[in-house]
């Protein structure tokens, strides 16, 4: 049976093809896909600067839809609506074995290392799909960028009260700054967009927002009384914001990495050591920060109305997506609908 799949040809390229729809083979659940979530990847797929990328590919990772076969026994049923957590871990190396399979030496991640969702069908290894119970479809494809905010959060250990500076406000600032605030902490807000800082401010609810430029220090400054911040998250994609924000963390504070640069990060060790900062990275997310994010939704503390801003169908994808990436579209989440 033949099925209609979008996949980037090359970068700036998107077709929509027919492909015969996947076999699902035993310890698999073939899932008819409904949502599709757009994200930072897939538009760094789209323009050609993904490293290690093999073209053609099926984007598409935040993926909610409708189980059509599996096994029996494996705690599903036709019909029953699920998410895909989409990196592919091992389960027995290093990392797997110590529980962090978001960083797991042989990880791949659905559309990217493989073809990912954009698609009518897919199969995914069982222990890959969970049951979405007390939310939505669209809620169900927004939880994996989430999930990466709330795993950075969960990183960086964030307590009631404690001063929490993100910086950069897209949909992984975002996110982090909702599970900040769900852990009580103070959040302020950096970004260059006004627009990404309103959605902050009133859709998530932050304390503080402030604008980058030459000023923002002294700013965030006077909102600490000079002691600056408990935690700082890194959220910009940006190797001099990167670099910057170690002067941004206070006395005895963490420094958490959650967006990934092709560069070397320098820093004054003086600095840092006088500071005892924690410095850690934060990469994907597990099942557990998949959990924490759905739990949050269904206690209404994900505001998803004011995060998906963008929707399209497949068919309208190869039209949509470039016009997705321009700022001036303000797109905070997109969703193809199946
Ligand atoms: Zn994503
Ligand atoms: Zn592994």
């Amino acid at each position: 049976m033949k099925m209609n799949v979008v996949v980037c040809t090359r970068p700036g390229q998107l077709d929509m093809i027919q492909r015969e729809r996947p076999m699902r083979q035993p310890g698999e659940v073939l899932i008819r896909v409904r949502r599709v979530g757009m994200c930072g990847t897939d538009m760094h797929i789209y323009r050609g600067v993904q490293p290690f990328l093999e073209y053609p590919r099926v984007m598409g990772h935040e993926v909610s839809g409708e189980v059509a076969e599996v096994d029996e026994g494996a705690g599903l049923s036709p019909g029953d609506q699920v998410y895909v957590m989409p990196y592919m871990s091992c389960g027995t190396c290093i990392a797997c074995a110590k529980g962090k399979t978001n960083c797991c030496t042989r990880i791949e991640v659905l559309g990217v290392h493989r073809d990912g969702a954009l698609a009518e069908y897919i199969t995914v290894p069982h222990r890959f799909v969970v049951k979405a119970e007390g939310i939505d479809l669209d809620a169900a494809a927004m939880i994996e960028f989430l999930a990466i905010g709330a795993h950075a959060v969960r990183r960086a250990n964030i307590t009631v009260g404690r001063k929490t500076l993100v910086v950069g406000a897209g949909p992984i600032g975002i996110a982090a700054a909702i599970f900040a605030k769900a852990a009580g902490g103070m959040v302020t807000a950096i970004d260059a967009r006004q627009d990404r800082l309103d959605t902050c401010r009133d859709a998530v609810g932050v304390e503080h927002i402030v604008v980058a430029r030459e000023e923002a220090d002294a700013e965030l400054s006077r909102l600490t009384d000079g002691d600056f911040y408990d935690v700082v998250i890194d959220a910009t994609g940006s190797p001099a914001a990167i670099e910057a924000g170690f002067a941004r963390v206070g006395h005895g504070g963490t420094y958490v990495l959650v967006s990934v640069v092709a560069a070397d990060i320098r820093f004054s060790d003086p600095e840092f050591h006088k500071r005892e900062t924690t410095l850690l990275a934060s990469r994907n997310a597990t099942a557990e920060d998949f959990e924490t994010v759905v739990t949050a939704m269904r206690a209404g503390k994900v505001p998803l109305a004011a995060l998906a801003t963008h929707r399209a169908t497949l068919t309208e994808l190869a039209e949509a997506l470039p016009r997705w990436m321009d700022p001036r579209e303000r797109v905070i989440k997109a969703l193809v609908e199946l």
